[in-house]
């Protein structure tokens, strides 16, 4: 494995093509693209790195995974009513068929469904203690107390996030947002600064993967529906050409993030902070394609 993630990470390297920063969250548009870190957790609890594997990045939408889990253990299969299961087709910020259906958000790792997840979770409760919930889990499966929000980048996406203000109105309009709009809101845009490693990320990413390293928090039924919706959905309407290339559910953030889980096999996690077209991470999807024909993981 170690030969393997060095070999990756040395073809990364040799790339020209980085791919573009996030620009419309001022906070992450002055990052160097040209950086990469690759953490692989294997079934015996034993850990390979290549890259800058202790380097916090900000996880953006991969958070979306952890508050999904947490919104599950909270108020279980009546999350469901409120958001879908089905992939969209559309960017992850898109309004579009929020309007068509109703105010009901497709999956939960887009944009709008991911507000309905984390309103589910607030559940009246104040916005600090639905975080510390968030928190709590990521730092118990990733068995990392360094795990944290960059207040920065969540004052930053507050200051310029227009669109998923807009998202949660559209969904308030709809009865599909149960708090104020501005608490769910900050919540959201809170969880999605967190910053962590991929080294404590492919940590956290171990009971997604059922391996009998992971702390128990989540049950497989549930563990396999989650990582069923990162396959369909993770990568928004770059989620087919994931699972083309790489073949395992995978979930991505704007920050360059890339959870990716090979069930009962492995757990990995890959940070480049340049995105392609459909804002996930280039030399990320590129590493993991290479990580899974090397090791012939993919489920297909
Ligand atoms: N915080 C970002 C947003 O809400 C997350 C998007 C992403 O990572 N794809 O727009």
């Amino acid at each position: 494995m170690e030969e393997i993630l060095k070999t990756i990470a040395s073809d990364i390297f040799r790339q020209d093509e980085w791919g573009q920063k996030a620009q419309y969250i001022p906070e992450l548009a002055g990052i160097d693209p040209r950086q990469f870190a690759i953490s692989v957790c294997l079934k015996d609890g034993s850990l390979y790195s290549a890259g800058a594997a202790d380097k916090p990045f900000s996880i953006q939408s991969v958070a979306k995974v952890f508050s999904l889990v947490a919104a599950l253990g909270r108020v279980g299969d009546q999350l469901w009513t409120r958001v879908g299961r089905e992939p969209l087709g559309n960017s992850f910020d898109s309004v579009l068929l929020l309007e068509q259906e109703n105010g009901r958000p497709r999956n939960p790792y887009v944009n709008a469904g991911a507000i309905v997840t984390t309103d589910a979770l607030l559940a009246g409760r104040a916005p600090k203690l639905a975080l510390a919930e968030i928190l709590c889990l990521i730092k118990h499966m990733s068995d990392s107390d360094s795990v944290y929000i960059n207040e920065a980048v969540a004052a930053s996406e507050q200051k310029t996030g227009s669109r998923n203000k807009a998202l949660a109105y559209y969904l308030q309009s709809h009865g599909n947002l149960y708090n104020d709009p501005e608490l769910t809101l900050g919540t959201y845009f809170h969880q999605c600064a967190i910053e962590m490693t991929t080294a404590q990320l492919a940590m956290a990413g171990r009971a997604l993967a059922s391996l009998p390293c992971a702390p128990k928090v989540i049950s497989h039924l549930r563990a396999r529906r989650v990582n069923a919706l990162m396959m369909t959905c993770g990568h928004y309407d770059g989620s087919g050409d994931f699972a083309f290339q790489v073949g395992l559910p995978g979930k991505s953030g704007v920050g360059g993030g890339i959870l990716v889980i090979a069930p009962n096999v492995a757990s990995i996690a890959i940070w480049s902070p340049g995105l392609n077209h459909y804002g996930n991470s280039h030399a990320g999807t590129r590493a993991a394609a290479m990580l899974t024909r090397a090791t012939n993981w993919s489920i297909f």
